[in-house]
């Protein structure tokens, strides 16, 4: 495994292997579970693997975690190169935004909703990452976690209206023993913020029962969610919503693929946690 800092680096190693098939995983590091079922399923499908490793100042607004984002290189680079992957590119803010950096990507209607009410400048920081990673990795499968749902689906818009060719590969939530989701913010959270932590998952869970015995009022499916997480006494909710899985628009009844989707502030870290479920057609 190598590890690549320069943008020309990677070029060559990609100009070099044209005919093999690359399975390209971008993160912003503090690999995880979650992180390692991405690269297993790039391992399995592909010849070369790339991942990204890329705290990317462009999608954090000016209150938010930039600085103190968890980063730990070594821990990374050997949970990478135990899980068979080829190269690391590792470049820093600077190679990837030079001086005059102007051009950002924006994917309308699909980033405005959910997330993007909170975080206002995220989705266009995370679009232009992911289009010049493409364009820098040219991998032919890039695999994200079904976790940032709303990410998911914005990416899969953008590929399709920049005629990108990558083929994008959802990959399943991985959950903690006790349900909840495992990111890489887990680790802010303090000992009994952990335990109330659960709340997420658990609301989620009581909320998809309701579901599956035939429930179809959105308000009562939401106030299932609510009812849960404020048990916990460190909890804030962000926002509950229930949504088309494509368009992501608020559905006023289950019909089709829906996401339902939640940002909850545990103390100070916003954690977020979703499902979808086939509704009728
Ligand atoms: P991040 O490093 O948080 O930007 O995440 C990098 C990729 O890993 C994204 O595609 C995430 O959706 C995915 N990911 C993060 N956490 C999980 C998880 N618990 N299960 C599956 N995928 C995840």
């Amino acid at each position: 495994m190598k590890i690549l800092k320069s943008i020309s680096e990677v070029r060559r190693v990609v100009n070099n292997n044209k005919n093999k098939q690359i399975g390209f995983v971008p993160t912003m590091g503090f690999l995880h579970e979650g992180h390692l079922s991405l690269i297993k399923k790039a391992r399995e499908e592909n010849e070369l693997v790339f991942v990204s490793i890329f705290v990317n100042p462009t999608q954090f607004g000016e209150n938010e975690d930039l600085d103190s984002y968890p980063r730990d290189l070594e821990r990374d680079s050997n949970l990478c190169l135990n899980a068979g992957v080829d190269y690391i590119f590792l470049p820093n803010a600077n190679e990837m935004y030079g001086e005059n950096f102007s051009t950002f990507v924006q994917v309308d209607k699909l980033r405005e909703g959910l997330c993007g009410k909170s975080r206002p400048v995220h989705f266009n920081g995370v679009c232009t990452v992911v289009t010049k990673l493409f364009n820098i990795v040219k991998p032919n499968k890039a695999y994200f976690g079904e976790k940032d749902a709303q990410q998911l689906a914005i990416i899969k818009r953008l590929v399709k209206d920049l005629n990108i060719d990558v083929e994008i590969i959802g990959c399943p939530i991985v959950r903690e023993e006790d349900g909840l989701a495992k990111s890489s913010r887990n680790s802010y959270l303090s000992e009994r913020e952990r335990i109330e932590a659960r709340v997420l998952s658990m609301g989620l869970k009581k909320c998809k029962a309701l579901l599956e015995s035939g429930e179809r009022d959105v308000q009562a499916l939401k106030k299932v969610i609510e009812e849960e997480i404020n048990k916990a006494e460190s909890s804030k909710i962000d926002y509950i919503e229930i949504v088309d899985s494509e368009s992501l628009q608020e559905v006023e009844t289950v019909k089709n693929k829906i996401l339902v989707a939640i940002a909850v502030f545990i103390g100070k870290t916003r954690l977020i946690d979703n499902f979808t479920f086939e509704g009728e057609k």
